[in-house]
């Protein structure tokens, strides 16, 4: 048995579809809450709730985590001493967890049939009330405490189907409980209903599973997404129930959409062209894919920068964290209550900074494959490393690098139409004739600053207008008015490439 004081938290997804973002956030949190405090991190799989099973989706979840560089320490792939850790292999325990609460009566059958259930609330309905399974309703129904014992035993031998519900205390009094996030947040248990904790078809509701298996686990802090925040009260008095102690919990603020009200959803990221997933994602059904963000070119380490400050942040200017910066900076104290709006530019911003910090030699081996992707015969590794070291600044992700350096393996087929009709006109095409004659004939040294001035003084000689040569020869270069220093292209590109791509411009250009 673990010692009661160490942290224990625990991610408990629902293999019902790929992981949102929202998850892989809530994840973060509790991982570096555990890291922080020398804690555990665990993984479980609550899988109770058969029909809403996704073939694929808990493989989805481990690979996301994974990719995240969220390791766990005990959880269905690396085991640990309180599994199995996914509820469809601890289905036989939950029933005797259910029959304990009938036994101390915070639990009771419930017989009653869907059609029963329908005209109970279309009854209340009538009456312009909403049918509520609670003590006000409860003795009017078909259950262990409206029966009588002989009843009872009767319709559990004839195997009439039952569900077991929770019998919330018959004295409404007003439950506190704290929060790490929201503080005191206080219910009253007149306002809640008995919850089923046990279905007909054998397994757990979601409350049982998830408070009993806390509880086996030694759960210390439950940290999860604000959409469970309503369920807070009942697992609170299921804790009681039982007689355990309960976890401390933190609810984490919703992402919300980028613009207007709501939760962020994958319709908006299909909207904006954002993935709100992590890895892309076919469904199995459908197979329409979602995109992810490892497939869009986001470095796991910009995506969890990036989670980290949906919700949090550190009371400082500082946004560039690393996992281990952020093990030291987090607290719950700084989560917000109100929501995080996403900004997918900033997630972008994110990558760009991950991106221009990486080392260039880095990159160059990020970028290779998509080199070999256009065809382009890879140059030397010094050669790439430092073309990514001069556009670099330019992008966002790894596979923009090739928009923002193209020119440097392959010559323009086009050019820019309008800085042509600006720059190449009047006497620049006879000039740039002369230009390319001129490099064809240097014997000196080839590099950017001497073929600089040799370029300026020939200007000059022949009374040309700087700027205007200058935009002419980057458009014969590299088709248009981008890219790095014009002389650093020149030398890079050797003598041979420039010559030629000079007189192809002429040619093409007239
Ligand atoms: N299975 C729930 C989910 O899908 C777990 C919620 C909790 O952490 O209690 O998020």
């Amino acid at each position: 048995m673990s010692n009661r004081n160490s942290v224990r938290v625990r991610f408990a997804p629902s293999p019902t579809g790929p992981l949102h973002m929202g998850g892989v956030r809530t994840a973060l949190f509790n991982y570096l809450f555990a890291r922080q405090n020398g804690g555990t991190f665990i993984l479980r799989i609550e899988d109770t709730d058969q029909t809403r099973y996704v073939n694929g989706a808990e493989d989805y979840i481990i690979e996301s985590l994974k990719w995240s560089g969220l390791e766990f320490d005990e959880g269905p792939v690396q085991g640990g001493n309180f599994g199995p850790y996914r509820q469809s292999e601890r289905k036989a325990q939950y029933r005797e967890y259910a029959d304990m609460l009938i036994e101390k009566e915070h639990a009771y059958f419930a017989f009653d049939t869907a059609e029963e259930l329908d005209q109970a609330r279309s009854e209340a309905e009538s009456d312009g009330r909403t049918f509520s399974y609670d003590e006000h309703t409860r003795l009017s129904m078909k259950n262990s405490l409206s029966l009588s014992s002989d009843e009872v035993k009767k319709l559990l031998q004839d195997e009439m189907p039952y569900v077991i519900r929770f019998k919330m205390p018959e004295q409404a009094e007003a439950v506190e409980d704290e929060d790490m996030i929201r503080g005191k947040v206080s219910f009253r248990t007149s306002d809640l209903d008995d919850k089923v904790l046990f279905k007909a078809d054998g397994m757990p509701t979601y409350h049982l599973a998830n408070v009993v298996d806390d509880h086996l686990m030694e759960v210390t802090h439950v940290i999860r997404g604000e959409e469970w925040l309503p369920s807070m009260p009942l697992h609170v008095l299921l804790y009681r129930a039982f007689g355990w102690d309960k976890p401390v919990f933190a609810h984490l603020p919703l992402i919300l959409k980028p613009q207007g009200k709501g939760k962020l959803s994958k319709r908006d990221g299909d909207k904006l062209g954002f993935p709100v997933f992590p890895l892309e994602w076919t469904d199995p059904e459908t197979k329409e894919v979602a995109a992810g963000y490892r497939e869009d070119g986001y470095f796991p380490e910009a995506f969890i920068n990036m989670l980290a400050l949906l919700g949090w942040n550190p009371g400082t200017e500082q946004e560039l964290f690393s996992k281990e910066e952020l093990v030291n900076a987090f607290s719950f104290d700084r989560v917000n209550k109100s929501g995080a709006r996403f900004d997918p530019e900033k997630a972008k911003w994110f990558n760009h900074q991950y991106l221009v910090n990486k080392p260039d030699e880095e990159l160059a081996g990020l970028f290779g494959p998509v080199l070999a992707e256009k065809g382009v015969v890879p140059p030397s590794v010094d050669h790439l490393t430092r073309i990514v070291s001069l556009v670099k600044e330019r992008v966002s992700f790894v596979a923009d690098l090739w928009e923002q350096s193209a020119f440097f393996f392959v010559a323009p087929e086009e050019y820019d139409a309008k800085v042509a009709k600006k720059r190449w006109k009047g006497d620049v095409p006879a000039f740039m004739g002369q230009l390319a004659d001129f490099f064809d004939g240097v014997s000196t040294s080839w590099d950017a600053d001497s073929l600089k001035e040799q370029v300026s003084a020939l200007i000059q000689e022949k009374e040309m207008n700087f700027g205007g040569v200058m935009n002419s020869l980057r458009l014969a270069l590299v088709g248009g008015s981008f890219g790095p220093d014009l002389f650093t292209i020149v030398e890079m590109l050797e003598k041979d490439e420039v010559v030629s791509r000079i007189r192809k411009a002429v040619e093409k250009l007239g």
